[in-house]
């Protein structure tokens, strides 16, 4: 361990643009390429480490934008990390914090190129800062679009039989519910219980249709629904809790770790989706794990369609962290069309696997950053 800090001397952002292999619909947006924000950090001694920051297809989920995330970091962030120690990303994270508490996503990125350039530095995978890992690889759900029934079976039957996911995430909340729980249901029969299957409203219903539908869901046998309700309605989700058979899944309504102390002591989960993106942070997400470890609920690995630099990020995070032990949806690199490592993460049986390398072990290929830089 270098005996005198190691100071960072520059943070540099490269806005990105990268294709999909097909459109990927949400509730409120479809998404047909994604933009990714690269954040390079330099330290004193020549180290560089890499972050991402990325949303998932716009700026609905909570406001941030690759571009806003840009000029943010560029004008306030940076020059607050510049001249601090590389090998402090907490310390780091927590002035960040301060600075700019409403834009998790970009603080999140910048921390991530901290943690990259601390295992650099030492020559250690970030896992290994984070408290060793507890496993080598996680399982890694498929998220299907809000597309009509006949293409969301193909999909997931094909998966299936070429091993590639075991478990499924259909995207909820693009047309009325009546329709989409028609939709669901189908898909759900057609399957005949091939895989497990969850839904994703992302905050579409109301108290009244998800009391109405949900139960139609179960029966349907789907097996869990993430954020039935809009982020705010803690007290619904435990109203929701109280008379479904349903695991309930708390994202949009999980961002701090006083959001998860609120979800945990209201009984309004089963489970909590945790990502590094919306809670602004590796540091962020194990404060919210451990409110889940001590509350007895299980955490499970989200996504914001991150390229294998953020993905492999999650990967280190997740697998050192206990309370992660509901399975990942980290499948960013298999949805785009082309990724920015010079070898990106791996895949096998339906599970993705830890990197080994100095920080993050992914090396950022400067021919892909050239090619989909933004012009
Ligand atoms: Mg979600």
């Amino acid at each position: 361990m270098p005996e005198v800090p190691s100071r960072i001397t520059a943070v540099e952002v490269t806005l990105l643009d990268l294709p999909l292999l097909r459109p990927h619909r949400f509730a409120v947006t479809t998404m047909r390429t994604q933009g990714v924000l690269l954040i390079r950090v330099v330290t004193e001694d020549g180290v560089a480490g890499w972050g991402e920051g990325v949303v998932p297809g716009g700026p609905w989920w909570g406001g941030e934008s690759v571009e806003g995330m840009a000029a943010l970091i560029d004008r306030h962030l940076a020059p607050a990390v510049v001249g601090q120690d590389v090998l402090q990303p907490e310390a780091v994270a927590r002035r960040l914090e301060r600075l700019a508490a409403g834009a998790p996503f970009a603080r999140a990125g910048v921390e991530m190129a901290v943690w990259d350039a601390a295992g650099r530095t030492l020559g250690v995978p970030v896992h290994q800062l984070l408290g060793g890992p507890h496993r080598d690889r996680v399982p890694v759900t498929w998220a299907v679009g809000s597309e009509p029934a006949e293409i969301v079976v193909d999909e997931v039957r094909r998966l299936v039989a070429e091993g590639r996911h075991r478990s499924f995430k259909l995207k909820m909340g693009a047309i009325p519910p009546e329709a989409d729980v028609s939709r669901v249901v189908a898909i759900a029969e057609a399957l005949d219980g091939a895989a497990p299957l969850a839904v994703d409203l992302n905050g579409a219903w109301d108290e009244y249709a998800a009391r109405r539908w949900l139960p139609v869901l179960d029966d349907a046998g789907v097996q869990l629904v993430e954020q039935p309700l809009p982020a705010a309605s803690v007290a619904g989700l435990a109203r929701l809790r109280e008379r479904s058979g349903l695991a309930i899944m708390a994202d949009e309504s999980l961002r701090t770790a006083a959001d998860a102390l609120r979800l945990v002591a209201g009984h309004a989960v089963d489970l909590l989706a945790v990502k590094i993106g919306k809670s602004g942070g590796l540091a962020a997400v194990q404060r919210i794990a451990s409110i889940a470890d001590a509350a007895g609920v299980g955490c499970y690995g989200g996504t914001a369609i991150e390229t294998s630099l953020g993905t492999a990020a999650s990967a280190h995070l997740f697998c050192a962290t206990a309370a992660v032990r509901c399975g990942t949806e980290l499948f960013g690199p298999l949805l785009l069309a082309d990724d920015i490592a010079t070898e990106p993460v791996t895949y096998a049986a339906g599970d993705l696997l830890l990197t080994t390398g100095p920080g993050f072990g992914i090396t950022v290929d400067g021919d892909k950053v050239e090619k989909y830089r933004r012009r």
